[in-house]
This record gives structure tokens, C-alpha cells and sequence, in this order.
């Protein structure tokens, strides 16, 4: 395990507070955060502002998100303990540690791989176990497929169909998967969350307005 200092743990308790009056409702969303180090999921230069609440440069072009963001998004997906829950967009690997935090067992994409190798030296360092993968997200991953959850970390110009199949169907008392993804355009996007109903069938609820770094699929033009 990473060293944790006492600065940074006051800091992240404060930070705590700070989603808490933002809305954030979810004790164990909010008990992931005030144990999750985020400082360690960026740079160096960057540790004291790890605590603001703010999303931060993370190399090629590409941000971990704003702490409320993070929030925001993880109780929509409703992670029980035992949840398998797909993360695209692996980034920091800051939200794949929350997950885990939460007890899920977390499968992540990133299409950049020294993204990807960072986060996961960070995560295998604070010991997070996951299973990752490096390429287009955008599809999903149907190997490990049914999912509990599937968060989507950049922003989406529409909902991928494939990710809608990949949610889990309901079973008795347990209501079906999540997926949770800001759909808009290059400037702003929507949070929406798409609840699997039954077979082939969904419940699509949209709520605020994001802005994300954009989800980009295998055959875009633009590659940045
Ligand atoms: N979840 C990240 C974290 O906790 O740091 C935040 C990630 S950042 C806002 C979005 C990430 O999505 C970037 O790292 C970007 O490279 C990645 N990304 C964009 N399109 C993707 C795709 N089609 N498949 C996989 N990753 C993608």
C-alpha cells in the first residue's frame, strides 16, 4: 500500500463535505471517496490540488474527472458489493478504484495505452485488483458480459446499442443492470442512465449537464 498522509486525508474529508452539500446523498459513494487516494492518481505536481473539486490533467490530452462527477455518476450505477460493473474510459484509474472501493469486481477499457499502463501500476500498488483491457470501448467488452453497471467516462454522441445489450436482465427482487452515460455533443452532454427492463426492453432517464472529454470509436476521423 501507497503512503497516505495525514494532509491529504483531512483534505479528502473535506472534499467529502463539499459533495455532500453539492447533493451527493450516497453514504457509501461518499465513504469510497474519503478512502480512495486520489492524490496518487495524479502527477506529482498536481497532488495539492488533488482534493479540489476539479477534474486535472492526466497526459494525452485526457482529464480525470471532477471528484462530483465521479460521484455523480457512481450512484447512478448503484454498485452492490459483488456487482460486475464495465468502466470505459479507464483514464487515472482513479473511478475503477471507487468501484472497487465499493466492492465491485471491475472491468475497465482505455484506448491509450500508457493511460492505461499508469492506472493500473497505481491500482495494483494500492491494491485494487481489476481486469483491463487497451482499445475502443465504445462496443463494450461481450466476453465478460452480462453487467450490474456500465459507466461510461467520456462523452457519447449518442447510447451505444451494444452497451445497452450488455446490461444484465432483472432477476426476481434484483432490478436489471445500469448504464450510465453523458450523451451530447463536443460541448455539453446530458447524464442519462439506461436501466435494463427485461428482455430487449429499457428505461432511459436523463438528468444534468455534463462536460466530458469525447468518447472516441475505432473508425472516427479525429484520433487525438
Ligand atoms: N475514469 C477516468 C478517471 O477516473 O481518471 C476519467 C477518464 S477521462 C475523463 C476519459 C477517458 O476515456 C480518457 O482516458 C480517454 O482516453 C478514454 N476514452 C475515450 N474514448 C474511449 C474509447 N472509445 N474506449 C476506451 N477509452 C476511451
Amino acid at each position: 500500500m501507497m503512503e497516505d498522509d495525514p494532509l491529504y486525508r483531512r483534505r479528502r474529508l473535506r472534499l467529502v463535505e463539499t459533495l455532500r452539500e453539492k447533493g451527493i446523498q450516497d453514504e457509501r459513494v461518499l465513504e469510497a471517496i474519503a478512502r480512495v487516494p486520489r492524490h496518487l492518481f495524479v502527477e506529482p505536481a498536481l497532488r495539492l490540488r488533488a482534493y479540489d473539486d476539479v477534474a486535472l490533467p492526466i497526459g494525452l490530452k485526457q482529464t480525470i474527472s471532477q471528484p462530483f462527477t465521479v460521484a455523480y455518476q457512481t450512484q447512478l450505477l448503484e454498485v452492490q458489493p459483488g456487482d460486475r460493473v464495465l468502466e470505459i474510459g479507464t483514464g487515472s484509474g482513479y473511478q475503477a478504484a471507487i468501484l472497487c472501493a465499493l466492492g465491485a469486481r471491475v472491468f475497465t477499457i482505455e484506448r491509450h495505452r500508457p493511460l492505461l499502463e499508469r492506472a493500473l501500476a497505481r491500482l495494483e500498488a494500492l491494491g485494487y485488483r481489476v481486469v483491463a483491457r487497451h482499445g475502443d470501448g465504445s462496443q463494450g467488452w461481450p466476453a465478460f458480459a452480462p453487467f450490474d453497471g456500465i459507466v461510461v467516462t467520456a462523452g457519447a454522441t449518442e447510447i451505444p446499442p451494444a452497451l445497452c445489450a450488455q446490461l444484465r436482465m432483472p432477476e426476481g427482487n434484483r432490478p436489471g443492470g445500469r448504464l450510465v452515460i453523458p450523451v451530447g455533443n463536443a460541448h455539453q452532454q446530458r447524464m442519462t442512465r439506461v436501466r435494463c427492463t427485461g428482455p430487449g426492453t429499457y428505461e432511459t432517464e436523463t438528468m444534468h449537464v455534463f462536460r466530458f472529454v469525447p468518447l472516441i470509436r475505432e473508425n472516427d476521423e479525429t484520433n487525438s
